[in-house]
C-alpha cells in the first residue's frame, strides 16, 4: 500500500488525511499541538477553527458557497462536520468550533488506515507528502521551507475578533434580528445613536494597540477595526458595523450603526463579535467593548489579539496541482500556499490529494480549480493571500455569462456550470 506524509492537523491536513484514506492509502499524520502550541490556537484537537466560527455564505450566488457545495461533492470531512455542527447563522454556514473539531479529530484518529504522531516536525519528510503546516507554521520548519524552495517566506498580520458570554449581555439593549428578516433571530445587534457611534469610533483611535513586530500588511478581508478606521470615520459604519435591514424594536427605527454577534456554540452561551477583529491591548478592549450599550457588564471568554501569518510566494515555486516545481511528490496545502479561509484551505487539501493519486488537477470552471490556478499563476507579481471570489474563475468572464445583466443570475449560472463540470471530471 502506497504511504502518505502529512504533516499538520488543521484544516487542510485533516482533510487531505481523511481523502487519503477513503481512496485505500496509510497515513501518517504529523501534529504538533497540544505539545508545541501556536500563539492562536487553544485546544489539542484537530482542524480547529482559531478565530471567526463562521465559513461564510451558503449559497451559490456566493463563490464560498460554490466552493463548499463542490467540497461537499467531493466527499469532504470538514463539509461534513461543518454541516454536523451548523448553528443559526441566516444566510451564512457557522458552527460550533468545539463539536466541529471534537467530530474531526474523533473521525481522523478512529480511522484506522491514519496513523497520528504528535510532536513537531523540522524537516521536510520524503515524498510523497503533504505540508499543511498554515498561517502559524513553527520557525524550524518555516526555515526548512525557505531553505528548500529558495525564498526568504512571506508574511501578512490579521486579528481575530473577542467571544462573549451571553449571559453577561444585557438583552433588553441588546435585540436579536437577522438583516431583512433573513434567518429570524439568528444574530444579536447591539445598537449605536449616531452620539454613541462618534464616542466609540473616538474610543477606539484612543485606545492602545498592539503593533506588528514587522513591517508587515494587514489581510484586507479579516482586516483589524483600528486600520479600517485609519481609512476614515465612516469605514465601519459601511463595513461590519452597518445598520441595513435592522430596526431596533425599543424605538421602532433603524439604528446609525450595529456592532453584531453571533452564536458561537450550540447552547447559545458564547457570542462572537463579527468582524470585529481587534488588536487593542487586552485591557483596552475590555474599556472599550464595555463602552457599548448593552455591553457594560461583558464577561470575555476570549480577546481579540493580532497574528503573524507565514506563506510563500506559491507563483513562484508551485504548480496547480499545489506539488513543488522542483520537488516531486512535495505538496503545500492550506493557508501556506496564499489561499484564504477556513473553506479555501480544505479546498486546496484536497486539490493535493488528487494529484497524488491521480495526476490530474480540478477543471478551470470550479472554484477549487480557479482557486488553484490562482495560487500558482507565474505570472502573477506581488503575490497575496486571496479568498475565493467568483473574480477569480474565468469562467465568469465567459461570454455566455459576461452578457448576463443581473448579478446573481450570472453569479448562479456560473456555479451551477462549475458544479456541472466537476462532477463530469469526478465522474471519469
Ligand atoms: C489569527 C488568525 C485568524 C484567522 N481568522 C480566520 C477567520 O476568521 N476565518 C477564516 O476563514 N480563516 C481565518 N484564518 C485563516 C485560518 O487559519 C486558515 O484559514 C485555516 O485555519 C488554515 O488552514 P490550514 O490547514 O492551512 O492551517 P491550520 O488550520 O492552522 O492548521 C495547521 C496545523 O499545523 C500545525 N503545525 C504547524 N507547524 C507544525 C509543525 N512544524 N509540525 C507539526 N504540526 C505543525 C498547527 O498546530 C496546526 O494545527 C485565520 C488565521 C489566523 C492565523
Amino acid at each position: 500500500m502506497k504511504k502518505v506524509t502529512i504533516v499538520g492537523g488543521g484544516l487542510s491536513g485533516s482533510e487531505a488525511a481523511w481523502q487519503l484514506a477513503k481512496a485505500g492509502y496509510l497515513v501518517d499524520l504529523y501534529e504538533m499541538r497540544p505539545k508545541v502550541k501556536t500563539e492562536a490556537h487553544k485546544t489539542g484537537d484537530l482542524a480547529e477553527l482559531v478565530c471567526s466560527n463562521s465559513f461564510r455564505g451558503a449559497s451559490l450566488t456566493n463563490a464560498v458557497g460554490l466552493l463548499k457545495e463542490e467540497l461537499r461533492i467531493c466527499g469532504s470531512l470538514i463539509m461534513e462536520a461543518a454541516d454536523f455542527a451548523a448553528l443559526p447563522a441566516g444566510g451564512a454556514l457557522a458552527v460550533d468550533r468545539v463539536r466541529f473539531s471534537k467530530y474531526i479529530t474523533e473521525k481522523i484518529k478512529s480511522e484506522p488506515l491514519i496513523t497520528f504522531h504528535d510532536g513537531e516536525v523540522v524537516k521536510i519528510p520524503e515524498p510523497p507528502c503533504i505540508i499543511a503546516t498554515g498561517p502559524l507554521t513553527s520557525k524550524g520548519l518555516a526555515e526548512a521551507i525557505s531553505e528548500k524552495i529558495g525564498q526568504s517566506e512571506l508574511a501578512f498580520y490579521d486579528a481575530i475578533a473577542p467571544i462573549v458570554y451571553g449571559e453577561s449581555v444585557n438583552w433588553e439593549i441588546v435585540f436579536k434580528q437577522s438583516r431583512y428578516d433573513k434567518g429570524g433571530d439568528d444574530y444579536a445587534n447591539i445598537p449605536l445613536s449616531k452620539d454613541e457611534y462618534l464616542k466609540f469610533i473616538e474610543n477606539i483611535k484612543s485606545a492602545e494597540k498592539v503593533k506588528p513586530g514587522e513591517d508587515l500588511k494587514p489581510f484586507e478581508g479579516c482586516m483589524p477595526v483600528e486600520d479600517m478606521l485609519e481609512r476614515g470615520d465612516e469605514t465601519l459604519r459601511y463595513g461590519p458595523l452597518k445598520p441595513v435591514g435592522l430596526t431596533d424594536p425599543r424605538t421602532g427605527t433603524r439604528p446609525h450603526a450595529v456592532v453584531q454577534l453571533r452564536q458561537d456554540d450550540k447552547e447559545g452561551h458564547l457570542w462572537n463579535m463579527v468582524g470585529f477583529q481587534t488588536r487593542m491591548k487586552f485591557g483596552e478592549q475590555v474599556r472599550v467593548i464595555r463602552s457599548l450599550p448593552g455591553m457594560e457588564n461583558a464577561e470575555f471568554v476570549r480577546m481579540g489579539s493580532l497574528h503573524r501569518n507565514t506563506f510563500v510566494n506559491s507563483p513562484k515555486c508551485l504548480n496547480p496541482s499545489l506539488e513543488l516545481r522542483d520537488f516531486k511528490g512535495v505538496y503545500l496545502a492550506g493557508q501556506i500556499t496564499g489561499v484564504e479561509g477556513y473553506v479555501e484551505s480544505t479546498a486546496s487539501g484536497i486539490a493535493a490529494v488528487r494529484h497524488l493519486i491521480r495526476g490530474d488537477i480540478f477543471p478551470e470552471e470550479t472554484a477549487i480549480g480557479s482557486l488553484c490556478r490562482y495560487v500558482s499563476d507565474p505570472t502573477r507579481v506581488d503575490f497575496q493571500p486571496m479568498n475565493i471570489s467568483f473574480g477569480l474563475m474565468s469562467s465568469y468572464f465567459a461570454e455566455d455569462k459576461a452578457s448576463i445583466r443581473d448579478k446573481d443570475q450570472r453569479r448562479l449560472k456560473t456555479s451551477e456550470q462549475a458544479i456541472s463540470s466537476l462532477r463530469s471530471f469526478l465522474a471519469k
